[in-house]
């Protein structure tokens, strides 16, 4: 794959020369070899994804999941998406990917629908290049193709995805609110959105960032940051899921502020689909 390494370096333009100098660097070296696997990984079946489940706290009743790519890498093993995303968006191949992940998570569910199995919403995490390259027609596609009902599907975005263009954004959330897919904030409250244009957006669920989360209990900031999400979601009407729950501490925090649904390693880590099946 030299030659492919070759071709890449190349087509980025005169800057990356750097990368053909006897002392070419091993991370340069590394980065390239994974873009060019990457991009053959969809081929050659390496993908898989996980689900991990999403409780209420209140009685432990499974209320949903969220779908989680990894990449089986044939000499790095199990590898995971913070280590592989960043690139597929980099080189355009997290679309298709992406469309796979969305594909791949409606035709399982509808064949555990077939099987007669109480089926749960599953959420898919979307990029801002899928968001952008006709996101309404892919997944008109997949719904049809797969015959999922659209109700059983959720969209996670960021905010950061939502801050470039916003009439169009909001056209757009509102195509995919007719046709019946939820839509979510993932990792709410590292970005910036405003509050007069949250209000504006069709979405429905908020997921409070597992960095708050994480210190919750301990740290005055973190929880007054937790306890202002809360209240704005029950204010604003949308659902509200705690990311990253591990320790009861976080639970009973949690409860006390009336958030009831979470997804943490206190309940469950992300599992293969055909461990997540017999949860249903
Ligand atoms: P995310 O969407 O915020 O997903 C939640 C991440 O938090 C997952 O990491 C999950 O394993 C982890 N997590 C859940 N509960 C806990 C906990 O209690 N403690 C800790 N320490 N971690 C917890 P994962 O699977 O490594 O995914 C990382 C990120 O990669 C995701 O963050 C998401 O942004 C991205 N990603 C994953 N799958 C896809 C995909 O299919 N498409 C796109 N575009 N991005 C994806
Ligand atoms: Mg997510
Ligand atoms: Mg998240
Ligand atoms: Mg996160």
């Amino acid at each position: 794959s030299a030659d492919a390494a070759m071709y890449h370096a190349k087509s980025r333009g005169r800057n990356n020369f750097q990368f053909y100098a006897p002392e070419m660097n091993g991370r340069a070296q590394d980065f390239l070899e994974m873009e060019t696997q990457l991009r053959d990984a969809l081929a050659l079946e390496q993908f898989e994804v996980y689900y991990q489940p999403q409780y209420d706290m209140r009685d432990q009743t499974l209320v949903g999941a969220e779908a989680l790519l990894r990449w089986n890498h044939p000499e790095r093993g199990m590898v995971p998406p913070g280590d592989f995303i960043a690139l597929a968006e980099e080189t355009g191949a997290i679309v298709p990917i992406g469309e796979w992940v969305l594909m791949q998570v409606c035709r399982q569910n509808r064949q555990w629908m077939d099987e007669g199995l109480t089926p749960v919403r599953v959420a898919v995490n979307i990029s801002i290049a899928q968001f952008r390259s006709n996101l309404s027609q892919t997944l008109e596609q997949v719904l049809e193709q797969s015959g999922m009902p659209a109700e059983l599907l959720e969209l996670e975005i960021t905010e950061s995805m939502l801050m470039e263009d916003e009439e169009e954004t909001i056209t757009l959330l509102n195509e995919l609110k007719e046709k019946g897919l939820h839509i979510s904030i993932d990792d709410f409250g590292t970005g910036y959105s405003s509050l007069s244009y949250l209000r504006k957006l069709p979405v429905d669920k908020l997921k409070i960032d597992r960095s708050f989360i994480a210190h919750v209990v301990h740290n005055q900031s973190d929880a007054a940051i937790t306890g202002s999400i809360i209240a704005l979601g029950q204010n604003m009407d949308l659902r509200i899921l705690a990311e990253g729950v591990e320790h009861e501490e976080q639970r009973d925090f949690l409860l006390q502020h009336r958030c009831y649904i979470a997804q943490g390693f206190l309940y469950a880590r992300p599992m293969t689909a055909e461990d997540f099946v017999r949860l249903l």
